[in-house]
């Protein structure tokens, strides 16, 4: 499979090529040029999770990468489940956050991770920079952690990721470095792309994104979604399946409109965000205005200016007609997220700040007769300073609890692109 760059359709590059460039000359995204129609999801939907995952990127990969080591790479990446909760009658949470790091940015991360064992001129410097709302650090981090040959720089917003979130990332040490700017999550992109553009920097260092514009971490993702619908064909739900995706730079919900433009019978997807509401504003007034992003308890959701938005416009031509045909939309502040948060628990569910914004718009947007399903992106127990002041008890999985002690590794940095590039020299 070829892909395209989302700014200039004359440029295009191999699978192997899109994942080491990162992003496409110019800013643009690699997007599959075409995307595969499957007539045999009936029978797909009936395989064991990581069976078809592995199916289905061969199909769009199996051309380049050898299916066995391709095999491995997603036994080896999807190791954990991906169980759909039923809550009630007509609504289930999607739960991508049972692998390490307790969010579902593992997928991707642990994905990317395996891909660039099999892409990369073994012996070439490799720098993974990255920057992160939360959640891509951690991922990213103990997906490389301690590979010979790879490093990690995480650079975050200070003081704007919960406590165990950073030390996810922030105490690993050895081949992983964090980086807590003065700044916002947007800033710290900012400063990613800038590194990016100096070549001779990016050849020296051998920088490679692992942030959602990567393909090798849009492309797994779709294969929850099927997920999804295959759990829910084992309850005999077959139509009007809506999923409700708790949205920050919109890749998550790009890998799902992927998956139903190969076919997929979801009805329609629902975008949803905290009160970064530049996507839903720009579905309901038609004018795209990219902007500073504002703190929230739904953290990782914190974008003003979606990095992948770009690419969901390419997959609708651009078509904002198409694209309010094929979508539902919604934003909610910290307050319905908290209610949200709230009503859930009443159902005997527990669900992070993400998840509560998308169960409160999905419950704005779906149907009476539609099968709601929103994706629980995060494990609770990440957001504790949301809870306490609630007076709801998380029970803290071990895996994290163990980290309170551990000590911080982080080096606080400026706003600025020649700190970045000065901490890479060392
Ligand atoms: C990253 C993240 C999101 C947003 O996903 P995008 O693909 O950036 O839209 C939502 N919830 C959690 C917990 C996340 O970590």
């Amino acid at each position: 499979m070829r892909f395209i760059n989302t700014r200039n359709p004359n440029e295009s590059a191999t699978f192997r090529e899109a994942v080491l460039l990162g992003p496409a000359t110019g800013g643009g995204l690699w997007m599959p040029e075409t995307l595969p129609h499957f007539e045999d999801w009936d029978s797909l939907l009936q395989l064991r999770w990581v069976d078809r995952s592995e199916i289905i990127l061969r199909r769009f990969l199996g051309d380049e990468l050898d299916g066995d080591a391709l095999a491995a790479a997603v036994s080896e990446a999807l190791n954990f489940p991906v169980p759909l909760v039923k809550i009630r009658r007509g609504l289930y949470a999607l739960e991508l956050f049972h692998g390490p790091t307790l969010a579902f940015k593992d997928v991707g991360a642990r994905f990317f991770a395996q891909i660039l064992e099999l892409v990369r001129k073994p012996g070439d410097p490799l720098t993974i920079l990255t920057a992160t709302s939360g959640d891509t650090g951690a991922a990213v981090a103990h997906a490389f952690w301690q590979r010979p040959g790879v490093r990690v720089v995480v650079l975050y917003p200070k003081g704007r990721v919960s406590d165990l979130q950073e030390r996810q990332f922030a105490t690993l040490g050895e081949n992983v470095m964090a980086l807590a700017v003065e700044g916002s999550f947007d800033d710290c992109q900012a400063l990613v792309k800038a590194c990016f553009n100096d070549a001779a920097l990016k050849a020296r260092h051998g920088l490679t994104s692992a942030n959602s514009i990567n393909v090798a971490r849009l492309l797994p993702q779709m294969l929850y979604f099927a997920e999804a619908v295959a759990q829910l064909h084992q309850q005999d739900v077959r139509d009007g399946i809506v999923i409700a995706v708790p949205s920050g730079n919109f890749g998550n919900l790009c890998a799902g409109l992927m998956a139903q433009a190969t076919g997929l019978t979801v009805r329609t997807f629902i975008a949803a965000t905290n009160a970064n509401s530049t996507v839903p504003e720009y579905l309901d007034s038609g004018e795209y205005r990219p902007r500073e992003s504002v703190a929230t308890l739904s953290n990782a959701m914190d974008v003003g200016a979606p990095n992948n938005w770009e690419r969901i416009q390419h997959l609708f031509r651009g078509d904002l007609y198409a694209l309010r045909q094929a979508l539902r939309w919604g934003f909610k502040n910290d307050d319905e997220t908290k209610r949200a948060i709230r009503e859930l628990r009443g159902m005997g569910y527990l669900s992070d700040p993400h998840a509560a914004v998308a169960y409160a718009v999905l419950e704005d947007r779906m149907g009476l007769s539609e099968t709601g399903v929103f994706l629980g992106t995060a494990h609770p127990a990440k957001f504790l300073p949301v809870y306490g002041p609630m007076g709801i008890p998380v029970t803290v999985p071990e895996s994290l609890a163990a980290l309170r002690d551990r000590p911080l590794l982080a080096k606080a940095i400026p706003n600025q692109v020649d700190a970045v590039k000065a901490e890479l020299e060392h």
